[in-house]
């Protein structure tokens, strides 16, 4: 798989050079050269494959030429060897999606694992790797899970202080061994910030074998189109022939994919881009103004991103697709809205969080008559616990994952947004 990089195009490289970098230069995104296509005579038989075979095989159209199938079909079963999608039905017309019933609760699962599985694979001669990646709260305990205690990989994981919930801060700050959590005193952008000057700092990047696990990493894009595939699979014939999608976003990573999902063939009439107050990119679909405000703090706090790194990608694939973005749906949705959303759900007989709830919220309100519609479920309940029982004044039950975490001291170091006192901790043993 050849790979270019969005801000100059003749840097060109293949799927394992993608993987270890995460960025190119100037920071550059990479895209795929070549965008695979599946026919629908294909496609029908992928459909009926098992989820394990199905992820080989769309992975295999990416990267066929770097990694066999049979070896790919290993790692991708290590990497999704958790509890598979649900479908769950709200609505005669609208049905849930949850991807949070891997180890630590959240989508990230997939993308997660399945890089630190192409980690592995290409780290042929055990060199040590520094994994450093910031966290608005989900992808922090995906990244520290999968790859904890595995020989040679440091992790390094910043997130805002203050402005992830004590329950995902427990999940991956209490872990210790290999995994090193920093607490920022500021926002996920300024956590950002500090990532891609760690980056910029070729010595000691070299020095310490620095790679990226942001959504940015194209081997967490390509793990996440496989269960768009598997939401597919799961409605009937008649659904699928108007099915929109609603996607909660942040980075726009789960976006990105769901789109590379469609352009790989999979019929998906329409996408709704939904976001909660730090709306840059519905003000931009709007509007045709890229014009990020300062980020705000929310109830959907891992969306609280007003710079999404990966909206580049979705411009190109656009572009490159000749696809319209006048059709790419979009909202933005309050907290005073997500809360009454969360209440709206429960009477119907389920228990959400913010982030699905908004979902929830534009599809609902966006859906045509004769469509059917998926909101992703981002994230388990629980790790919203205080915020979903507050509104919906109703105890949430923990599950395992949680509870075995919670009475746990937490390990995190406290720094102001300061790139040397990051280094110190980077160049620590
Ligand atoms: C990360 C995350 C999002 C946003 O996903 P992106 O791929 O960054 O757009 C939404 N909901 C939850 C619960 C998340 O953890």
């Amino acid at each position: 798989m050849k790979l270019y990089n969005l801000k100059d195009n003749r840097e060109q490289v293949d799927f394992e050079t993608a993987v270890k970098l995460g960025l190119g230069r100037e920071q550059g995104l990479f895209f795929p050269v070549e965008l695979p296509i599946i026919t629908p005579i294909e496609l029908s038989k992928i459909l009926k494959m098992d989820f394990i075979t199905r992820s080989t095989e769309i992975l295999s159209r990416f990267i066929y030429n770097e990694i066999p199938k049979e070896i790919l079909y290993q790692h991708v079963k290590k990497a999704f060897s958790f509890k598979h999608p649900l479908k769950i039905k709200i609505t005669n017309n609208i049905h849930s999606f949850e991807l949070f019933h891997g180890p630590t609760l959240a989508f990230k699962d997939f993308g997660a694992r399945f890089m630190a599985q192409m980690i592995l694979l290409f780290n042929k001669k055990n060199e040590s790797v520094t994994i450093l990646t910031a966290t608005s709260g989900d992808t922090g305990a995906a990244v520290a899970h999968a790859f904890y205690d595995m020989k040679n990989v440091k992790v390094v994981i910043l997130y805002p202080k203050g402005k992830i919930s004590e329950l995902q801060e427990k999940l991956f700050c209490t872990l210790g061994k290999n995994i090193k959590t920093v607490s920022i005193n500021g926002s996920f952008d300024d956590c950002q910030k500090l990532v891609k000057e760690a980056f910029n700092d070729k010595i000691l990047k070299e020095s310490i074998g620095l790679n990226s696990a942001n959504s940015i990493n194209i081997s967490r894009l390509l793990a996440q189109i496989c269960y768009y595939f598997e939401a597919f699979s799961l409605i009937s014939e008649q659904q699928r022939k108007n099915l929109v999608i609603a996607v909660p976003c942040g980075n726009f990573g789960n976006l990105t994919a769901g789109l590379l999902s469609k352009s790989l063939g999979l019929p998906i009439k329409s996408f709704i881009a939904c976001t909660n107050a730090n709306d840059t990119v519905p003000r931009f679909l709007k509007n045709g103004m890229w014009n990020p405000k300062k980020t705000v703090s929310t109830i959907s706090n891992a969306m609280d991103i007003s710079q999404p790194n990966n909206w580049p990608r979705i411009e190109e694939l656009f572009n490159r697709k000749k696809w319209n973005l006048k059709e790419l749906r979009f909202g933005s949705v309050s907290d005073y809205s997500t809360q009454n959303t969360l209440k709206e759900l429960f009477k119907l007989g389920y228990v959400s969080e913010p982030h699905a709830a908004i979902a929830y919220r534009l599809l609902k309100d966006q859906l045509k008559e004769d469509e059917f519609g998926l909101f992703l479920g981002t994230a388990h309940p629980a790790k919203f616990k205080n915020t979903v029982e507050e509104i919906l004044k109703n105890d949430i039950a923990l599950p395992n994952e949680l509870k075995t975490r919670i009475n746990l001291p937490l390990l995190s170091y406290n720094i102001n947004p300061n790139f040397s006192k990051l280094k110190e901790i980077l160049l620590e043993r």
